[in-house]
């Protein structure tokens, strides 16, 4: 007997997974309520009353920013060492305000697509049935 997976449901809003994280749309909707501060998601849409604590993104997003973004700002801070030899006062000044700024852009985008794309394919924990 072989299993049938259906296909993933239509996104309700007609958008794009990209756009939807960029501009922080409810994946249920479309409307703009995802989050409520800069990377913390509101609790529900105000809109259609989706709720997004029902979601679990978890540290997924985190640990990929943690890999692409200290790849990076490490390549890029070697790049200006060897290119320009700057003081040290300036690597010490430059970095970590780069890297807070690389992490809060794309941790707010990797949260947002990382929901959207848990409402699309109904994404949940694994259970035991019993
Ligand atoms: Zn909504």
């Amino acid at each position: 007997m072989k299993a049938t997976i259906p296909p993933p449901a239509p996104p309700a809003s007609g958008r794009g997974v990209a756009e939807a994280a960029l501009k922080g749309f409810c994946p249920g909707c479309g409307t703009k309520s995802l989050f409520d501060g800069i990377v913390r998601f509101a609790p529900r849409c105000r809109a259609c009353g989706l709720d997004y604590s029902s979601f679990n993104v978890g540290d997924g997003p985190a640990a990929f920013l943690i890999l692409i973004v200290g790849g990076l700002v490490t390549g890029l801070a070697i790049t200006l060492e060897l290119a320009a030899a700057p003081p040290l006062w300036l690597h010490l000044l430059l970095w970590p305000l780069v890297t807070l700024a690389a992490v809060l852009g794309l941790l707010r985008l990797a949260k947002a697509a990382l929901l959207t794309l848990e409402y699309r394919h109904k994404a949940r924990e694994g259970r035991i049935s019993d």
